[in-house]
């Protein structure tokens, strides 16, 4: 069932990137792509006029723009960067211009077959992992990614190999299952041959680093955590579902985490494992598992779910722009709103510092200065 799902959501996806760049290209070329937006509240400049020109933010001024520039009347609302998911599925659901229509500018898609890896994601700027490696028959190569999802591996010269491989075929992070996803930690790695070992995570992570890759995990017990830290892993691709023990909280406290809480809505350890984790100095990433959870855009409840973990707006903010921008490289041009910078930024109904909510319904998403037509007219 789910791999007919696949199979048809990855024509769908075929089909449709022809009309992607369609679309895309006309949102603005009629008019040409100098203008300025005028009358919106823009952090650090009360109300302004901000101008963009050649998909740049040339100017953000409080002065009234020159008569012959196109003018966009934002009066009252609110602009903000555009938002940047450090977990998604491409290959699941969810075109990229229904991610872009949403507000999101930048994503890292953790696990998706190879042929992923040389796709066109435009107009989003997709960090990706291609196929997780993994131990033979780990997971999910017998469960949901049986596809293509994985790439097994035995023993450090293969470890390496994959690594090598990947990276060729254009990955720029890695990601390893570590445990299992029903909760088998290390404690049955000696007998369960499809979990990588210790020395297969640590030569992982160690040729990833030396290729100037992160390395995210799934580890979802405190054990799984223990063993990622233990091989040098930078992130965790979910909070983890079981409580984490003091040692696991310290060995993560100078590493990331992405939250991805919407995945798993029901359970409370994993808020109690966020607040743990920043309390003690972790980096939380904004992150929804976007193509398991079914929200395409800046996901509603990922941001409740971030703020009953004790996040405030701004820092829910952080999560989403300028937290992710560093953590993976995407350089100066995401996750601000800056003169001399990319126009990648939403039009707000409101403040999202009082009002979160609000960034899950924008009303224009502007990427590389151009508007991004809206998903329902
Ligand atoms: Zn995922």
């Amino acid at each position: 069932m789910l791999r007919t799902t696949l199979v048809s959501i990855v024509l769908l996806l075929a089909v449709s990137s022809t009309l992607v760049a369609g679309e895309v290209a006309t949102a603005e070329s009629a008019t040409g792509n100098t203008f300025a937006l005028v009358g919106a509240h823009i952090r650090g400049h009360g109300v302004a006029t901000l101008i963009v020109k050649d998909g740049r933010i040339a100017e953000i001024t409080a002065e009234e723009p020159s008569e012959s520039l196109r003018v966009v009347d934002v009066t009252d609302r609110f602009i903000g960067p555009a938002f940047i998911d450090s977990h998604v599925h491409l290959a699941y659901a969810f075109s990229a211009l229904e991610l872009a229509r949403g507000g999101i500018a930048a994503a890292v898609d953790l696990a998706a077959p190879v042929s992923f890896l040389t796709t066109d994601f435009a107009p989003l700027r997709v960090v990706l992992a291609g196929p997780m490696v993994t131990a033979i028959t780990g997971y999910p190569t017998k469960s949901w990614g049986s596809d293509g999802y994985g790439l097994e591996i035995r023993g450090v010269a293969a470890a390496t190999t994959a690594v090598d491989q990947l990276y060729a075929t254009g990955a720029r992070v890695i990601k390893m299952p570590i445990g299992d996803a029903t909760g088998e930690g290390a404690l049955t790695m000696a007998k369960n041959p499809s979990i990588l070992s210790d020395a297969e995570l640590k030569a992982v992570a160690d040729h990833a680093h030396s290729l100037g890759m992160q390395v995210a995990a799934h580890a979802i017990t405190d054990i799984a955590a223990q063993r990622a830290a233990a091989a040098g892993v930078d992130v965790l691709a979910h909070t983890p579902t079981e409580r984490l023990s003091d040692a696991t909280i310290a060995a993560w406290a100078e590493r990331a985490v992405i939250s991805t809480l919407a995945a798993f809505p029901k359970l409370s350890e994993p808020a109690e494992n966020i607040r743990r984790l920043r309390e003690a100095g972790a980096t939380v990433l904004y992150g929804t598992d976007m193509g398991y959870t079914t929200f395409p855009g800046i996901n509603p409840l990922e941001l409740q779910l971030l703020a009953n973990a004790g996040l405030d707006n701004a820092e829910i903010i952080a999560a989403g722009t300028t937290a992710p921008a560093k953590f993976w490289g995407f350089g100066p041009d995401y996750g601000v709103l800056a003169v001399g910078r990319s126009a990648n930024f939403l039009v707000l109904d409101g403040n999202p510092e009082h009002n979160r909510s609000t960034l899950a319904r924008p009303l224009a998403v502007y990427l590389d200065g151009r508007r991004i037509e809206a998903a329902v007219p």
